[in-house]
């Protein structure tokens, strides 16, 4: 074996010096044409030798290793073998580097073998579903199963028993050049003894072994001058062929050659209809790269060959492209390609690992949170704690004995809802309600206050209207989700606008004097307003109904916030140590001290800047609905400007702001979804991607959303822990109600929340509880409890 690859690097060595590439380091690919297991691109382990190598002591060790190891004895020689190329993969990277359809590889030489793209979905020996990898086939060892045993003849019997590999490589013996010349000689030789040919005397050389070899099939069939060839070459064998006995002797040879050429069309055939199906398509066109000294110089195997594969398979328009020189250029080219993915993928890791948050990174924020939590209940620190722990004034959850019809008003991030709400109490306890989602225009969301509330009120006359209730002077709920500093339960004034709002006078202001002054402009109805509600505080109730456990509540939609029941003892802004209140903690803002500056990235930063509330709620802005989308656009536009996405070229639609919405993040990245539908998708924003381009989207929002859920996840592990100490229990168990699209709608999101949650806070075993329509069923909850305490009061 040794003898083997020091010959190899003794001709590589001389190949240096007369080339003047001594001392010069080089990547170096290894075109080696045997059967190879590969783990990695630059390792191989030879599966068997075939055609006519037997080198002792190489089968089932790793080629790579070996040449590499033979190198090493030449200081002089400095070559960094990157890959191990088989020589069906060499041509067909070669031809695809003329023609990108190129996505087969067909060896007709001494040997036979091909290889294709396949689907990584369909390579179950790898990990992995993404794109496509290249197969080689080893298609020359189809048979050794027996599978051709009805097309094999007594004459492929006897050439394979005299084989250095007997019931090996059964198809390579009946296609590959290497074998067609005996395979000639075998069946002249039967022909000569039964009397068939040359008078029935056999000469010496006929009866000897490769004396027939390909070249000669090919001269004797030669078109014109083939007849005189077949006289001369059998001459030479030491016959005395009449003018019969050369038509006939050309006449085997084109069976056994049109043999071989029908039958590697039929192969090839099935890697075409793979292809074609693997691609859902009716109609494919492809181009299939060729090498091979039997298809090159034999004079009408090609065109035999072409023929066929377009009978076999109407439905592909193949084009077959000659491999210019071969799998040594190919090689050169898998190296080259490696080369740069391996270029590419160093650029896009140091561009996505400051996404990558450790296990330790994740409890400093789950500490960091604490902190700003107890500064934000501290009566000294709340005016400047970023995580202002605002409390609600809902001190108590339903206990089933509220009952009525109440009006709920909900707005949330994006749309208003206007709900009724019928509850009813005791044994047929249940909740019916009755909605309708009114849109809020930009230009109301960042016009003037009263515009805003005058488009309240005319949504909700129209709802009145609709249910037919408008003399009726209900108790209403208003869910305003935006942080507010509260008084009592019907006073909220708004600290400051988040998430897309920036209306005009309405910060610092009551949010229900702002409602009530339009119901009066409008004058038309009058509502009797008993709560404003945090969507938080809603989504906590809704859940708190049907499970009293339910003690947190949790927004993971246009934005993002958590509430959660705190002891009186422990909010020192709100007299009174007895009994508990609902904390809207409005931990949106945590970060915006810069104490978690050192996890922000520069796209967050970018992402902060262009928005309407810039330095304020870092937190939300890395972890919410709204903001996921920008994140992820910034980065492509990152990526590709370093030539690493859509060719280097940032289009028009990419430069736009919003296009990239965070529900094309839940989209792309479902597990269902096909990489042919992620093109389709960015096709649709306007972004023409690759293959490739795909598989580097979906990485980025892998990325973007992983990290957002993992935040998130560890902020409520502060807050289930807080509640754990709280009780005093070495074990706490707790229901979190949660709402929001984001938690609903995406892949992964969900899970990544619960598994930090699980790994940051073990001693807690937390519920996660859907909040069907919480935020709405809510506030009129809320203003049941609210209106049967306050009746409690009055008696
Ligand atoms: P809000 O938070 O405004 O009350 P939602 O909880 O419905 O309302 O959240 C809406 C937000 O969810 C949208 O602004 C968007 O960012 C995000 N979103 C919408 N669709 C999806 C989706 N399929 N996957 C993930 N996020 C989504
Ligand atoms: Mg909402």
């Amino acid at each position: 074996m040794a003898q083997l690859f020091d010959y190899v690097a003794d001709c590589l060595l001389d190949f240096m010096e007369t080339n003047n590439l001594k001392h010069k380091k080089l990547p170096l690919g290894f075109t080696f044409s045997f059967p190879c297991k590969q783990t990695k691109l630059e390792e191989g382990v030879l599966l068997a030798w075939t055609k006519y190598f037997k080198v002792r002591g190489v089968q089932d060790t790793d080629v790579v290793s070996s040449l590499c190891k033979a190198l090493q004895k030449h200081k002089d020689i400095d070559v960094d073998v990157l890959a191990l190329v088989n020589d069906t993969v060499g041509t067909m990277m070669t031809c695809g580097y003329d023609d990108q359809r190129c996505e087969v590889g067909l060896i007709i030489g001494s040997g036979t073998n091909a290889c294709y793209m396949e689907e990584m979905r369909h390579i179950d020996l790898l990990e992995g579903d993404e794109g496509r990898m290249c197969i080689n086939t080893e298609w020359g060892a189809f048979g050794d199963d027996g599978a051709l045993d009805d097309l094999r003849t007594e004459f492929d019997r006897e050439l394979d028993l005299g084989s250095l590999n007997p019931g090996k490589q059964l198809f390579e013996k009946m296609i590959s050049s290497l074998y067609l010349g005996e395979l000639v000689r075998l069946i002249l030789l039967k022909m000569t003894k039964e009397g068939l040919l040359f008078n029935g005397k056999v000469s010496t050389a006929l009866l000897t072994k490769g004396k027939i070899e390909m070249k000669h099939v090919s001269a004797m069939e030669k078109y014109k001058e083939g007849l005189g060839n077949t006289k001369e070459i059998l001459t030479e064998l030491n016959l005395f062929p009449s003018e019969e006995d050369c038509i006939a002797v050309q006449h085997v040879c084109t069976i056994v050659s049109f043999r071989s050429a029908n039958l590697c069309a039929a192969t090839l055939a099935a890697i075409l209809t793979r292809l074609r199906e693997n691609k859902k398509l009716l109609r494919m066109r492809t181009t299939v790269g060729i090498d091979g000294g039997l298809y090159k110089t034999h004079p009408q195997y090609a065109k035999r060959l072409h023929k066929v594969v377009r009978r076999l398979v109407p439905n592909c328009d193949v084009r077959f492209l000659l491999s210019p020189s071969g799998s040594g250029k190919g090689a050169a080219m898998v190296t080259a390609v490696a080369y740069r993915l391996a270029a590419q993928r160093k650029q896009i890791d140091a561009t996505l690992t400051p996404f990558l948050l450790s296990l330790e990174t994740l409890r400093e924020v789950k500490s960091k949170m604490r902190t700003e939590m107890e500064y934000g209940l501290k009566r000294e620190t709340q005016g400047s704690a970023t995580v202002k722990m605002l409390p609600t004034y809902v001190c108590g959850t339903p206990d089933g004995t509220e009952k009525g019809k109440f009006l709920a008003l909900d707005l949330g991030g994006t749309n208003f809802r206007v709900l009724l709400v019928k509850i009813r109490s005791g044994r047929r306890r249940s909740v019916q309600m009755y909605n309708k989602i009114f849109a809020i225009p930009l230009e109301i969301m960042q016009g003037t206050g009263e515009e805003l509330f005058d488009h309240i009120v005319q949504c909700i006359a129209d709802f009145l209207e609709y249910m037919g209730i408008k003399g009726a002077r209900l108790p209403l709920g208003f869910t305003f989700s935006f942080p507010c500093r509260q008084a009592s339960i019907d006073k909220g004034t708004l600290v400051g606008w988040t998430k897309g709002f920036k209306a005009t006078d309405c910060e610092g202001e009551d949010v229900v004097d702002m409602l009530r002054e339009a119901i009066r402009r409008r004058n038309e109805f009058d509502l009797d307003i008993v709560a404003v509600v945090n969507d938080t505080v809603g989504t906590m109730m809704t859940c708190g109904y049907e499970d009293p456990n339910c003690e947190i509540g949790l927004i993971a939609g246009t934005g993002s916030n958590v509430c959660y029941m705190e002891d009186m003892k422990n909010i020192e802004i709100v007299e009174g140590n007895e009994g508990r209140m609902c904390i809207n903690t409005e931990w949106g803002g945590f970060g915006d001290n810069g104490c978690i500056d050192s996890i922000r990235t520069k796209y967050d930063q970018e992402v902060d800047e262009s928005s309407l509330n810039p330095g304020k709620q870092r937190y939300e802005k890395m972890t919410s609905g709204m903001y996921l989308g920008e994140i992820v656009r910034q980065i492509l536009i990152d990526l590709t400007k370093q030539g690493l996405l859509f060719r280097g070229q940032i289009s028009e639609s990419l430069r736009r702001r919003g296009i990239f919405e965070t529900k094309f993040l839940s989209q792309i990245e479902s597990d269902r979804l096909a990489l042919l539908q992620v093109r389709r998708i960015l096709q649709q924003l306007g972004l023409d991607s690759t293959c490739e381009d795909s598989i580097i989207v979906k990485e980025v929002c892998g990325v973007v959303s992983k990290r957002a859920a993992q935040l998130c996840g560890a902020g409520l592990a502060a807050i289930v822990e807080k509640k754990r100490e709280n009780r005093g229990v070495e074990h706490l168990q707790i229901t979190v109600g949660v709402d929001g699209t984001l938690y609903k709608l995406h892949p992964h999101f969900s899970r990544v929340l619960h598994e930090t949650v699980k790994e940051l806070a073990p001693q807690c075993d937390v519920t996660f509880m859907l909040s069907e329509d919480g935020s709405g069923k809510g506030a009129a909850l809320i203003t049941a409890v609210a209106k049967r305490l306050h009746n409690v009061g009055q008696k």
